[in-house]
């Protein structure tokens, strides 16, 4: 169990995950915390990270730094995907081990996996077959990442443990048209549908991939719990264990936002990977299992799109490009 007193860094505290595990954290009776914006402290700057882990030394650190988007974004700017991702886990997992962090949380993603692994996606099943392209830089430094880790642990003795999630939602999301992934773009698409009054709406690709979803405070909890009861190296995958194509998760989304018009698809989209399901049997064996359920957790995160006001009336003044630290 970790100590509720020490001092914890979460990186990447304004994005989705991060905020999702300070929120759990405190829950947790965590209440000592450092924080940094991505303004104060870039991270992708070595001697930036280093001055701030000499200064705070924090005991637990949860690096929830990272730049994420959805297929559009990974496929239109590889090179800041590789590159900004390597350089925050460089920094972070060099200087966490050189200050003494007692444990370290690094999160993955499902995309590390082959294409064409088989499904559900077993742990074991990392680097034994060629990866999707459209994210491959993306998933290429997250496996550097999670080599790292272990690396660091076997050479250094120090205590990194790397998670991977599956495709998570929720709170804090990244709503932007093109950058964002298929939840939150689906959202936004079927509520400007809405008010506009269209009576058709359309999504990318053919429909019939397959993906699985987890609300980003399930995600949250299953870190918290891994971080008090899980010492090893070996990845584990966070997930619900069950997924759905691509259109039912449309209707959901339509159903949940009251949009009753056609639902079109544009072919010419690319699809991504055909299916992406984990297995999260390891996780389920260690003691955790998902509590929230697909349908509830869009109606939460629906009814948090709506509290910001220039959501609701369909106008973003802020969008963000796919630089959004916070994976
Ligand atoms: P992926 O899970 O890494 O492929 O990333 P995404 O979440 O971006 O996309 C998942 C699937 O949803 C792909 O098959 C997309 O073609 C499909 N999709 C349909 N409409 C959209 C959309 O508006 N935005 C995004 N990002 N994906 C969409």
């Amino acid at each position: 169990m970790l100590d509720r007193h020490r001092l914890v860094y979460v990186a990447g505290h304004e994005g989705m995950v991060g905020s999702a595990l300070v929120r759990k954290l405190r829950q947790k009776g965590f209440n000592n915390f450092i924080l940094r914006k991505r303004a104060e402290l870039d991270l992708t700057d070595s001697v930036q990270t280093r001055d701030f882990f000499r200064e705070h030394s924090p005991d637990y650190v949860y690096l929830a730094a990272a730049q994420v988007g959805g297929i559009y974004a990974n496929n239109t700017y590889p090179a800041d995907f590789i590159w900004n991702n390597l350089s925050i886990q460089s920094n972070v997992l060099k200087y966490a081990m050189e200050f003494k962090v007692r444990k370290l949380l690094f999160l993955g993603s499902s995309c590390i996996y082959p294409r064409m692994a088989p499904q559900p996606i077993k742990e074991e099943y990392l680097l034994t077959g060629l990866l999707e392209p459209t994210n491959e830089p993306y998933a290429i430094a997250k496996i550097a990442g999670i080599i790292s880790c272990q690396s660091f642990n076997r050479q250094y003795g120090t205590n990194f443990i790397s998670v991977m999630p599956t495709n998570l939602y929720g709170p804090n999301d990244n709503y932007d048209q093109l950058n964002a992934h298929v939840l939150p773009s689906l959202l936004r698409r079927f509520h400007e549908a809405q008010l506009q009054k269209q009576d058709k709406v359309v999504n990318w690709g053919s429909g019939s991939p397959r993906r699985e979803f987890l609300h980003v405070d399930d995600l949250a909890d299953a870190c918290c719990f891994l971080m008090d009861h899980y010492d090893q190296s070996g990845i584990v995958n966070i997930g619900s264990g069950q997924d759905i194509t691509i259109g039912e998760l449309a209707e959901l989304i339509a159903d949940v936002v009251g949009f009753r018009g056609i639902i079109e698809w544009d072919r010419t989209k690319p699809d991504g990977t055909p299916r992406k399901l984990l297995d999260v049997s390891k996780l389920t064996a260690l003691g955790w299992s998902y509590s929230i359920s697909l349908e509830d957790g869009i109606r939460m995160t629906y009814e948090d799109f709506l509290r910001q006001p220039a959501r609701a009336r369909g106008m973003f003044a802020h969008d963000r490009s796919g630089d959004n630290q916070g994976a």
